[in-house]
């Protein structure tokens, strides 16, 4: 095992979005320095990061130059180049490692690991032609068609409810490999974020169950009132798989759970995840924590939960009436107000969320949801605002 990197070292983010400003608050937190990589500038890790260097991913002698500059590199955003990565690889370790990005950028080299490992996941095929769509009958839909590579918060995604919306289903995504998944009528959409250090030790939050509205995460909310055996299985489905990854730093396994209280895998995502962003407010060491100790060979931290808590997103809409009243969420017993730095608040664009805490996770959900309306300028009942538990 190398030396641990320690504090006052720098660590190299790729990728300029809220998850790497979440991570640099928490590396600067312990002492390190960031510089971070990406095409834009003044971004939302950019301004709370040492550096910030604009360049794109494909230019490779600024990738060099950065790698340079740093002890280790992580990132944020999966869709980084391979050829990127190989580059920083050459200079100082990359955590998690290329092939962990290679399996999990690409929809159809993950399921088909997935289902190497024996793990289940939604039932899909793979499309790579209209003529893949053609021969497939009533029985096989309704099924989702998703991209192979890039895809991300339902986006690359057309839903096929019968055999006739074949053909303008595969014209709309426009690609050239694609993964036909049937659609699943689950009761809960849960995830678990799970840690594993250089020395293989493992750490892990969750289930979290997430609500989702327009295929964008809307609220998470853990603890869940999931029967305890599939709580278990959930957390070993996701150690059994960050092990056979060979992960140094988070991945987060996004599932469906069935009816009858089974367990598909949906996705994973290499890196902290919008559903592990209560962790930050509800527990002893929040994912982002995890994600420098893991990548400098450092102990994991304790994922003891304090508090129920429900995570709220604030996407752009909120903003449609104007620059919201942050007062009036603040206002409110419990909830922290997270933003971004991001300039426009776009519709669907994620600005900015809501942890709110309290004594179930009924009232913490509650609560947060309480607390995004106030910022419309709603008046916020009583019964919302305070915790009746
Ligand atoms: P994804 O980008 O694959 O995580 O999809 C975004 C969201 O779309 C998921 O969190 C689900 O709410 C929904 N979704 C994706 N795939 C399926 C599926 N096969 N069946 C039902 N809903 C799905």
């Amino acid at each position: 095992m190398s030396c641990p990197i320690l504090p006052g070292s720098t660590i190299g983010v790729l990728g300029s979005g809220q998850l790497g400003r979440m991570f640099a608050i928490a590396a600067r937190r312990l002492g390190y320095r960031v510089h971070v990589f990406s095409p834009d500038d003044d971004t939302p890790t950019g301004q709370v990061a040492d550096v910030e260097i604009q360049a794109a991913y494909d230019d490779l002698d600024a990738v060099a130059r950065f790698a340079g500059q740093v002890d280790a590199v992580t990132f944020e955003f999966e869709n980084v180049p391979a050829g990127t990565i190989e580059v920083v690889d050459k200079v100082v370790p990359v955590r998690p490692g290329g092939q962990v990005l290679h399996t999990t950028q690409h929809r159809l080299r993950e399921k088909s690991f997935l289902r190497s490992m024996g793990i289940p996941t939604t039932p899909f095929r793979a499309i790579r032609a209209l003529s893949d769509l053609e021969p497939l009958g009533a029985d096989d839909f309704p099924a989702i068609l998703k991209t192979a590579a890039w895809g991300y918060d339902g986006k690359g995604q057309v839903k096929i409810d019968a055999p006739a919306g074949a053909a303008s289903a595969w014209s709309q995504l426009d690609c050239d490999e694609a993964v036909l998944e049937q659609f699943v009528e689950f009761k809960a959409e849960l995830s678990v974020v799970a840690v594993r250090g250089q020395d293989g030790s493992f750490a892990a939050y969750g289930p979290i169950e997430n609500r989702h509205r327009n295929h964008i995460l809307d609220v998470s909310i853990t603890p869940t009132d999931l029967a305890p055996s599939v709580a278990a299985e959930a957390v070993e489905m996701a150690r059994s798989i960050v092990e056979q990854l060979d992960v140094v730093g988070v991945l987060c396994v996004e599932f469906f759970l069935t009816h009858d209280d089974g367990l598909l895998v949906n996705e994973l995502a290499p890196r902290p995840h919008n559903s592990g962003h209560l962790t930050i407010d509800a527990h002893v060491s929040c994912q982002f924590e995890q994600q420098v100790r893991s990548i400098c060979g450092l102990p994991l931290g304790a994922t003891t939960q304090l508090r129920p808590a429900a995570m709220v997103n604030l996407l752009g809409d909120v903003w449609q009436g104007g620059e919201p009243d942050w007062s009036q969420a603040l206002a409110i017993e419990d909830v922290k107000l997270h933003l971004y730095g991001k300039r426009e608040p776009r519709v669907g664009r994620k600005m900015g969320h809501l942890t709110a805490l309290a004594e179930t996770s009924e009232a913490a959900v509650k609560r947060g949801l309480a607390a995004r309306q106030a910022l419309l300028g709603a008046e916020v009942p009583v019964s919302a605002a305070i915790d009746p538990s």
